[in-house]
């Protein structure tokens, strides 16, 4: 049994969907904060936060767990700047009550949500592994935090990890049965979309006078089901004796913001108004991932890399939660 913390939520719910179709099965643990208790189409849903040891421990009891997935978290970095206390209660100290819950129950394999924020704004590009880590956010740092108290669980307690810092996860399920849903929504793809739709009347472009190719920010967009695929590698490559270890996970490749927009325009067809904005505080110019190492040691290649592909299967789902 694998227990999905987190599993509601967006990447936790394409994660639980892909470890169901590779034969596991599943126990989804998620306080439905933000996480949507009609996206675990698969497995169990227990709902519970991570912050009440007791009913934490109660899973423990009622599954035999082999391994977790840990989704559980916030994720907004601009509320992070805000109320840091929420950030690192949240994703630390509750991440503690997983990890020590482990411990004790002598679960041994843990897949962690990380992310490209711990970098801050990279000293060089493509981001590799090896880079210094200097988050520039409460957000950033306190996924950092945890990837070290992994290190010294690992040391100290034979808790295996791999943490995988994704870029930006975008997309939905090819089959369009669960897509990105936030309240909320703050990300760039969703955004363009709901102004597709005419369901906002424009987007704002964060910059224009970045230094990039067109002014805007560029990202590396990662599609959902390829993020799902490196997980199910990951723990693989763990049950298989692989050394703990921290993985990139993006595309290599960036568009900008006002590339998006126009790929959104001929994907869906429709107009979309863009509107010139400031800066957007703490947002690096360009972040581009090399997943370079999950290539050479997970097996990982993303199957749905370029952006049409990203917008066609969010604008799927899009218009399918909408109706
Ligand atoms: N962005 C934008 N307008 C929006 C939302 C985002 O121009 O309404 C830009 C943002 O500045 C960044 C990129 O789009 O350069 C991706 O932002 P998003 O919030 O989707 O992800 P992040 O990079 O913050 O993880």
């Amino acid at each position: 049994m694998i227990l999905v913390t987190g599993g509601a939520g967006y990447i936790g719910s394409h994660i639980n969907k892909m470890l169901h179709q590779n034969g596991y099965e599943t126990v989804v643990f998620d306080n439905l904060v933000y996480g949507h208790s009609e996206a675990v189409k698969w497995g169990t849903l227990e709902i519970g936060d991570l912050a009440d040891t007791n009913r934490l421990e109660e899973i423990f009891l009622k599954y035999d767990i082999d391994a977790v997935f840990h989704f559980a978290a916030y994720a907004y970095v601009g509320e992070s700047v805000k109320n840091p206390h929420k950030y690192y209660n949240n994703n630390v100290v509750n991440t503690l009550h997983l990890l020590d819950a482990m411990v004790k129950y002598n679960v041994k394999h843990i897949i962690f949500s990380s992310t490209c924020a711990t970098y801050g704004v990279p000293e060089e590009l493509p981001v590799i592994e090896e880079m210094r880590q200097t988050p520039i956010n409460p957000y950033g740092a306190s996924k950092l935090m945890i990837e070290r108290i992994l290190e010294d669980y690992h040391r100290a307690y034979e808790l295996n990890y791999c943490c995988l810092r994704y870029f930006n996860a975008a997309g939905a399920s090819p089959e369009g049965e669960i897509g990105e849903s936030h309240t909320p929504e703050t990300h760039l793809i969703p955004l363009i979309l709901a102004a597709a739709a005419g369901d906002r009347d424009n987007i704002k472009v964060f910059g224009t006078d970045y230094p990039t190719r067109d002014g805007s920010c560029i990202r590396d967009y990662i599609h959902v089901t390829d993020l799902a695929d490196a997980h199910i590698k990951a723990l693989d490559y763990l049950k298989n004796g692989g050394k703990s270890t921290s993985f990139n996970l993006g595309n290599c490749t960036g568009s900008s913001v006002l590339e998006v927009i126009r790929a959104a325009k001929e994907i869906t067809g429709k107009d979309i108004r863009a509107v010139f904005e400031e800066r957007r505080r703490g947002d690096p110019p360009i972040l581009v991932g090399s997943a370079k190492k999950a290539e050479r040691v997970l097996g990982w290649k993303p199957q749905y890399g370029d952006i049409d592909t990203i917008l066609e299967h969010a604008w799927k789902w899009y218009c399918i939660k909408r109706y």
